[in-house]
């Protein structure tokens, strides 16, 4: 008889999701957490960086939007030290409220470290040392990722900062040099750019956020430099030094080497997958470099039986709610197999993930580009909207963005969609809901939003893939 059905190790947006979900599906489940419940997401990571930036850009709001509409405050300013404790306490709440829902729901909290066995025990060492051994019938790894440490002469001065260390500082910042023009990259230079520090982004690859569309790129980088911040791409950091001003990064730009200089160099350069000390000399498993190989056609299983992976330990996209819906299915498929339903199909469509940036203004993106698309060879049309001419976008100031959606020519399937504009990572779930069930853009146009919504630009959007959107001025009619 073994101790539980389920034991997840790590109970970060992937682990805790997961417990909480075979607990409801009758398993008897433990979760082993070494730090804090909640893993990056809550402690290290999303939760933390919004609180930073919503802090950060309603001080900005009130300082550059507020005389505009007649709000005037002179003696605006800010105390970092509060600013730091709101990112605490909210983290701290949404922490607790995951211990409650995971005793609540009767999964059982092991404090320490998870070590797994070739025979599917888990050792579990606790802060003080002392050692249990507990036995299951499944075993899910959701050990999550740490950052990346660029290895460059320099990297191991103090002053140089991984996201962790930012979210430790206690006093504001006068000048990043932040490494790496990624989502993390991009978020900590909209935070602190808000505040008033001076922000320096180098980046190796051609453009910021290279992943995402290629004209949100550009317009985010104009969208920085307004705000001040400098952005060298192209620019592949090879030294850090100290110097007078803190820290001076060496990067090589165009075949000449340059240099930029702060008080703290930010290294936003990826995340690792964490599996120290998680495998016993017993245990062989297969390993894609540093991931955890799985089969997503039998609820990511690995290479041992009756052991799972999922989220950022495991190849593929790393996010939170992609760890989340990964150990849904997870579990979904481990209770049809034990009720014999072996036709079980999950719930939960892991095709349709939404990517989102929390910049100013935000950013979201679904499915595929029109560049993608091309790549491909399937032929599209697509449509766009621009939100300087939706009601709520003027009515708040917020900055010209837009909304674009990508459709199969032939039945219109909507196959992706890409917005930078206030609420984008609200709205893009509307286009995810579509991908997600295949409908085509005249399903998703027979909604009536309402008014005025930054919705209606989803409905603009839609429109113009036949030439029809409302407000705008036509240019062209499409066939
Ligand atoms: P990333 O991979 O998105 O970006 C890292 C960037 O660093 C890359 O563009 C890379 O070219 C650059 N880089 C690497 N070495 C360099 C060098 N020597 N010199 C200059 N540039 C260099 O990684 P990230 O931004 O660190 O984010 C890590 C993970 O966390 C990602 O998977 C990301 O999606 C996730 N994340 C998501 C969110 C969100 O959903 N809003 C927020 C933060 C992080």
């Amino acid at each position: 008889m073994k101790d539980f059905d389920l034991i997840v190790i790590g109970a970060g947006p992937g682990g805790y999701v997961a417990a909480i979900k075979a607990a409801k599906l009758g398993m008897k489940t433990a979760i082993i957490e070494d730090i804090r419940v909640g893993g990056t997401c809550l402690n290290r990571g999303c939760i933390p960086a919004k609180a930073m930036i919503h802090a950060a850009g309603l001080y900005k709001e009130i300082k550059q939007e507020g005389e505009a509409i007649g709000i005037y405050a002179d003696q605006a300013h800010f105390d970092y030290q509060k600013i730091v404790n709101y990112k605490q306490e909210t983290s701290d709440e949404l922490v607790g409220g995951i211990e409650a829902l995971l005793d609540g729901n009767g999964v059982e909290r092991i404090p320490g470290k998870g070590t797994l066995h070739g025979d599917k025990r888990v050792t579990v060492k606790g802060a003080d040392g002392t050692e249990a051994v507990y036995t299951a019938e499944r075993v899910l790894i959701a050990t999550g990722s740490v950052p990346a440490l660029i290895p460059v002469p320099g990297i191991d001065l103090p002053g140089v900062l991984t996201s962790d260390g930012v979210f430790q500082l206690t006093e504001m910042p006068e000048s990043l040099v932040i490494i790496g023009g990624g989502v993390i990259g991009v978020e900590f230079a909209t935070v602190f750019a808000n505040l008033g520090a001076k922000v320096t982004i180098v980046e190796a690859l051609p453009r910021i956020l290279q992943n995402l569309d290629k004209e949100i790129s550009q317009n985010l980088k104009m969208i920085l430099k307004k705000s001040d911040v400098d952005i060298h791409t192209g620019a592949l950091v090879n030294k850090i030094e100290a110097s007078d001003q803190g820290l001076t990064v060496f990067y090589e730009e165009k075949g000449k080497e340059q240099t930029a200089s702060g008080q703290y160099v930010v290294c936003a350069a990826g995340r690792k997958p964490y599996t120290d000390g998680l495998f016993a000399e017993d245990v062989t498993i297969d390993m894609d470099g540093k991931q955890i190989d799985t089969d997503e056609t039998k609820g990511f299983e690995t290479s041992v039986k009756g052991v799972y992976a999922i989220g950022d330990v495991v190849p593929g996209i790393k996010l939170a709610h992609m760890a989340s819906a990964q150990g849904i299915y997870c579990v979904e498929k481990m209770a049809a197999e034990r009720d014999g339903n072996t036709s079980c199909i999950p719930d939960i469509n892991l095709n349709a993930i939404p990517a989102c940036v929390y910049t100013d203004p935000e950013i979201a993106q679904v499915g595929m580009t029109e560049a993608d698309a091309k790549e491909q060879g399937i032929p599209v049309k697509t449509g766009k909207f621009i939100m300087s001419a939706n009601g709520k976008s003027l009515i708040t100031h917020e900055e010209r963005g837009f909304i674009k959606v990508v459709a199969k020519e032939d039945t219109g399937e909507i196959l992706g969609a890409q917005m930078m504009c206030a609420r984008a990572t609200d709205m893009i779930s509307e286009y995810v809901t579509a991908i997600a069930n295949g409908m085509t853009v005249q399903q998703l146009l027979k909604s009536v939003r309402p008014h005025p919504t930054y919705n209606e630009g989803i409905t603009e959007a839609l429109e113009d893939v036949f030439g029809e959107s409302l407000h705008t001025v036509p240019r062209r009619r499409k066939k």
